[in-house]
């Protein structure tokens, strides 16, 4: 068979037989999948067409070591010839999930040093507020039940998570959700002060956010914002739930975003970057304050847990994933090239003056598409035109257009270089030339 003919076999299949997710199923149905992958090498997917790209997005934000590691493929291969699985239930244990569990808790801040592993972040943040609620339930406190998230927030799609979650538009598949999640303003205290209020903090188990909301535009959180809002929590006996999905293992320049703010707060839900995507994990850690509060007060089960818990395979390639981003020091490499690609778009903001805000905090970013005339939205998106353009010409990047955005957002793997950075900047940039010419 010809490349284009397995091509074409794959596309036809694809259209009758994968549902994708998150994913226009009209579009795909009509036009194909815009492409299939089929091998990886650093910060570059190759299609089966031949065609090379550039990965904007590290996949999901996620595949922070690159693709194409031949290491995690071994320690997935060791672990899995040994012992793939075994279940955590009833207290059994494996040695990688004990010494990956070891290794977060020397990596998390403060004292966040107990790990309940799941397979991913919409897991780790229905195990976040299972937890937060039985926490309270322990002390007395069964009333403490809502969990208080903010607009724009993404925290998944199982029926919690997306409950919590603050982006409109993931409520439309169904109209019912979760009881007691309320929504506050992004990233304004005295939302989280008037709802507190009117809530009554004897009802509120936690408060949730994301240090830079990814999905919901790459939004970061004002200095200080996440300072007050620990003391706020402390004050009203609410915990604190940071969810470093997305911003954990490197991907704002530190190894968990809440370093820059320098709070720990009580829960810390992680997933993506743990494994770089080669395998399916998260998990939530906890305060030795609140493992110990867990251990003392609970009887009988802790009736929550995941077949895949703690799974060995996984564990073993998130550790060498781990052993990865500290030996190439890929923190330090996000952060310094973090500041190349802010230079990039602050160049490109110089040049199009349909460019609005431009953000970055480390390797995780925004450019705003916003008329020049009016200094608001255009009429349509602009920011899909930009990402179809710049697919054309080989370059992945995704979009934000709900809730009042029209954002380009990019996560590139946190090996790129200086001159892949300025290779995406130069496709970004051709790109918008492109867009430009039919404004
Ligand atoms: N939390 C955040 C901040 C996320 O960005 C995501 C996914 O993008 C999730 C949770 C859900 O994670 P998953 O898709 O692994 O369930």
């Amino acid at each position: 068979m010809m490349k284009t003919d397995v091509h074409e076999m794959l596309i036809d299949l694809d259209k009758k037989h994968f549902i994708h997710p998150t994913s226009s199923l009209k579009q795909q149905n009509e036009s194909g999948a815009p492409f299939i992958f089929t091998s990886g090498d650093g910060v570059y997917l190759t299609d089966t067409s031949g065609q090379k790209v550039l990965e904007g997005m590290a996949s999901l934000w996620n595949v922070n070591v690159g693709y194409g590691r031949k290491e995690l493929a071994e320690a997935a291969y060791d672990q899995m010839t040994k012992l793939a699985f075994t279940n955590s239930f009833s207290s059994m244990s494996n040695e990688p999930a004990i010494r990956l569990a070891s290794k977060l808790a020397e990596l998390a801040p403060g004292n966040l040093n107990a790990v309940f592993f799941t397979s991913g972040g919409s897991e780790s943040n229905d195990t976040a507020y299972k937890l937060a609620r039985y926490y309270w339930k322990l002390k007395g406190h069964a009333e403490k039940k809502k969990i208080i998230s903010q607009k724009k927030g993404y925290h998944g799609v199982n029926i919690g998570a997306t409950s919590a979650t603050g982006i409109s538009p993931f409520h439309s598949l169904t109209n019912s959700h979760a009881p007691d999640f309320v929504h506050v303003a992004t990233f304004s205290l005295d939302s989280l002060r008037e709802c507190i209020q009117k809530e009554g903090a004897n009802h509120i188990a936690a408060f949730i956010t994301e240090p830079v909301q990814g999905a919901g535009g790459v939004n970061i959180a004002p200095d200080g914002y996440l300072q007050e809002v620990r003391k706020i929590c402390d004050e009203n006996n609410i915990l604190l739930i940071v969810d470093e999905v997305i911003t954990g293992f490197g991907r704002t320049g530190k190894m968990f975003a809440c370093e820059h703010y320098g709070v720990t707060p009580d829960l810390m839900l992680f997933a993506k970057g743990v494994t770089s995507g080669y395998i399916p994990l998260g998990g939530v850690m906890v305060t030795d304050t609140i493992h110990q509060e867990l251990i003392d007060l609970s009887e009988g089960v802790l009736l929550h847990g995941y077949t895949y818990s703690g799974h060995a395979t996984a564990c073993a390639v998130g550790l060498k994933n781990i052993e990865i981003i500290e030996n190439e020091n890929l923190v330090e490499n996000s952060r310094m090239m973090g500041e190349e690609l802010l230079n990039g778009f602050k160049s490109l903001q110089m040049e199009f003056d349909f460019i609005g805000e431009v953000r970055t905090l480390g390797l995780i970013g925004a450019i705003e598409m916003v008329n020049p005339e009016t200094n608001n939205r255009f009429d349509t998106l602009i920011a899909p035109r930009v990402s179809a353009e710049a697919a054309k010409r080989g370059l992945i990047v995704r979009t934000v257009g709900f809730e009042g955005m029209d954002t380009v957002v990019f996560s590139p793997p946190l090996i790129i270089n200086k001159q892949e950075i300025h290779e995406l900047i130069s496709i970004l940039r051709e790109a918008l030339i492109a867009v430009q010419k039919g404004l």
